[in-house]
C-alpha cells in the first residue's frame, strides 16, 4: 500500500557494505525525509497502541532512532536493549550466534514492571538473531512481548522462521 511504497522509495541499496557480497539496506534517506520519517513513526506508534503496549523497546542502534519517537508519539516510555557493557547497574544478558563468532545483548533488570506488555522495534529483520535474543531478554526482565514491528524484513533469509519460537504467539509485522 501507500505507506510501504513511501518507505521503500526512501531505502537505499548499498552494495558490498559492510563487506564484499552484502547488499546493505541504508535507511538514512528515510530518516532524513520528514514525510517518510513521520509516516514511519506514526505507524509504529499506532501499532504500539493497537497491541496495548505499555512500553516500546528499541534495539541498538537504529532501533533507538525508530522506537524512541514512536514511544513518545504513543504516550509511552522507551526501553533500550544494548550491546554488552553499555548499560549501568544490574543487567540480564543473552548471547546469539553471528556468521563469525557471537554477540551479547543486555537489558537493565529493572527496566519493566512485572507483567508489562511491550512492543519491540528494530529497523531490519535479517537472520533473526538480534530479535530472538531481545524477545528472550524482554521475558527474562518480566515483561511480555505484545508484538514485534520491523521496518523491513530480508525475505531471502530465514529470520521469520528463526523468530517464531521466540515470539510465543506475539505478532511479527513488517512495514
Ligand atoms: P539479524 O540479527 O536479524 O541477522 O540482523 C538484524 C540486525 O542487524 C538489526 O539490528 C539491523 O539493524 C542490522 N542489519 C542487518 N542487515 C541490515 C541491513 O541491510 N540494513 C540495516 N539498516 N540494518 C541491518
Amino acid at each position: 500500500p501507500a505507506l510501504a511504497e513511501l518507505l521503500n522509495s526512501r531505502i537505499r541499496d548499498v552494495p558490498d557494505y559492510p563487506k564484499p557480497g552484502v547488499l546493505f539496506k541504508d535507511i538514512a534517506p528515510l530518516l532524513a525525509d520528514a514525510e517518510a520519517f513521520a509516516a514511519l513513526v506514526d505507524a509504529l506508534a499506532s501499532r504500539a497502541k493497537a497491541h496495548g503496549a505499555t512500553k516500546v523497546v528499541g534495539l541498538e542502534a537504529r532501533g533507538f532512532v525508530l522506537a524512541a519517537p514512536a514511544a513518545y508519539a504513543a504516550g509511552l516510555g522507551f526501553v533500550p536493549i544494548r550491546k554488552k557493557g553499555k548499560l549501568p547497574g544490574e543487567v540480564y544478558g543473552r548471547s546469539y550466534e553471528l556468521e563469525y563468532g557471537s554477540a551479547t545483548l543486555e537489558v537493565q533488570c529493572d527496566a519493566f514492571e512485572p507483567g508489562e506488555k511491550v512492543l519491540v522495534v528494530d529497523d531490519v529483520l535479517a537472520t533473526g538473531g538480534t530479535l530472538s535474543a531481545s524477545l528472550d531478554l524482554v521475558r527474562q526482565a518480566g515483561a511480555e512481548p505484545a508484538g514485534v514491528v520491523v521496518l523491513m524484513e530480508l525475505g531471502f533469509l530465514p529470520g521469520r522462521d528463526r523468530l517464531t519460537e521466540h515470539l510465543g504467539g506475539a505478532p511479527l509485522e513488517t512495514l
